[in-house]
């Protein structure tokens, strides 16, 4: 068993912080030391303007490549050509986290959920910056990364999500990690998604943990569509294999008479639902879950903790004090950093009840993107709703899915599901809708 060291005791051993603590000029003491010279001068450039093309119109930086910030340095363009854009990104190559699951099953290959941000720049005549932000003074609008500042007339921040492993019982940092290194959630797009196919495809038998957050996470349907993925290959590949779905919910949070169904007429040997399953701890060691009445052994897992808004978020004061999973304080309509004009939250850090998908976050950066180019100009644009629009494949041989399709009303109090479509019987008409809807949207983010 590896030895349990105290949060404090982590934080005062890790370089990240003593280099932290000592660009904020904390004293030299136990456990911090002063900083090498190169390390020194590393600190030093994020004093330095960013080497980019000059600005040839009002500057709006866009903070995180994925699904919403790509569509808004592509739309701000669209809207306004004289508007100079430059999206930051610490990731070289895009991976999709929609379609990851039918990858996972073999249907696709990786270069179908896997593009170019430099084609996504040179033909949206935007500026590809690949680095990480760091800090943001809103006062001097300016942005911050490990290669310099870059100033700003509008900013958008669009990081996606972080994982809440403590919501799950998991707080200690040396857990968290050989939790998050061993079992994985791969609900963020890269090495997790990687991981996970080789456990499934050299996966030797027995109870391969799947779990279902609480809270509004991401992509509702998502873990559900990939607990049928999962227990088709071992279905398919005749692996003495069972997916156990843990779901921290009383039931399917969505379709759910189409998963239902899936589970119970294509998979009874292969896959167990356990609903209203409260995660109090997971032990890496023993490989068990401990819940609130039961515990579970697993031979494999992907746990998929409760998400919260990405820790730039926190980094930078924004969090929303009424927010459980510490997304943005904004106003819910336009977006804005509340008491902030210049200042945006978009996408799966937003606080809004929306669904945390791709398709309500492209529908919503196209109007973020409208409504930053007419505030430019002076004017304002009235609030229209994101839409929500997911397939999910069920069923691989033959490819069947179901779907649904919602766009939001606000009721006065909060926001609500409107004009929903939904399909739970599966066919493959939807499967090759699946495809089409995906690769409309690679289309139009990267070309
Ligand atoms: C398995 C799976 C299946 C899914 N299926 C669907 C589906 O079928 N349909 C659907 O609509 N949605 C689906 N989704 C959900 C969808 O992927 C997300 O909702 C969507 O990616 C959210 O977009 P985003 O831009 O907010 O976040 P992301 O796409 O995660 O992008 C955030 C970006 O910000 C960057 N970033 C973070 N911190 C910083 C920083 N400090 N500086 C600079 N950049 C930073 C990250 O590197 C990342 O590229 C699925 C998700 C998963 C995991």
């Amino acid at each position: 068993m590896a030895k349990k060291i105290s949060r404090r005791g982590f934080l005062k051993g890790a370089g990240g912080t003593v280099a932290g603590a000592a660009v904020a000029g904390m004293a030299v003491g136990a456990g911090v030391t002063a900083l090498p010279p190169r390390a020194q001068a590393a600190g030093a450039v994020m004093n330095k303007k960013a080497e980019l093309p000059k600005a040839m119109g009002a500057r709006v930086v866009v903070v995180g490549g994925g699904w919403s910030g790509l569509t808004l340095s592509k739309y701000l363009k669209k809207e306004d050509s004289k508007l100079d854009v430059v999206l930051i990104e610490p990731r070289a190559t895009f991976m999709s986290c929609p379609i990851s699951n039918l990858w996972l099953a073999g249907l696709v290959d990786y270069e179908f959920i896997t593009h170019s941000f430099l084609d996504a720049a040179r033909n949206n005549d935007y500026t590809f910056f690949n680095a990480t932000v760091i800090d943001v003074d809103r006062g001097a609008r300016k942005v911050f990364t490990e290669q310099g500042f870059v100033d700003y007339d509008y900013l958008v921040l669009a990081p996606g999500i972080d994982y809440d492993y403590g919501a799950i019982g998991v707080s200690d940092p040396e857990d968290v990690y050989m939790l998050s290194t061993h079992y994985p959630a791969a609900f963020k797009p890269g090495s997790e998604h990687l991981s996970l196919k080789q456990k499934i495809h050299e996966f030797e038998g027995g109870a391969f943990v799947l779990t279902v957050p609480s809270g509004n996470y991401r992509c509702l349907p998502a873990p559900y569509e990939r607990a049928c993925m999962v227990a088709a290959i071992f279905k398919k590949e005749r692996i003495k294999g069972k997916v156990l779905l843990l779901d921290a919910n009383p039931d399917v949070t969505i379709k759910g008479p189409g998963f239902h169904a899936a589970f119970e007429e294509l998979y009874k040997d292969h896959l167990e639902y356990v609903p209203s399953v409260t995660i109090t701890g997971v032990d890496v060691h023993k490989k068990k879950v401990t819940s609130e009445f039961d515990e579970f052994d697993f031979d494999d897992a992907a746990i998929y903790p409760r998400v919260r808004a990405a820790k730039l978020i926190e980094t930078l004061g924004l969090v929303d004090p009424n927010s459980p999973q510490k997304e943005a304080h904004i106003d819910p309509f336009k977006y804005n950093v509340v008491g902030d004009e210049r200042v945006y939250v978009t996408g799966d850090s937003r606080p809004m009840p929306f669904s945390k998908s791709g398709n309500t976050a492209r529908s919503e950066g196209k109007f973020v993107a409208k409504l930053i180019a007419a505030r430019a100009k002076g004017h304002d644009v009235e609030w229209e709703s994101p839409r929500t629009i997911c397939y999910s494949v069920v069923n691989i041989d033959p490819m069947e899915a179901i779907m649904v399709d919602a766009t939001y009303a606000y009721d006065g109090e909060s926001f609500g599901f409107t004009n929903v479509k939904m399909i739970n019987d599966r066919d493959s008409i939807q499967a090759q809708s699946t495809l089409e809807w995906a690769r409309s949207h690679y289309r139009d983010m990267f070309s």
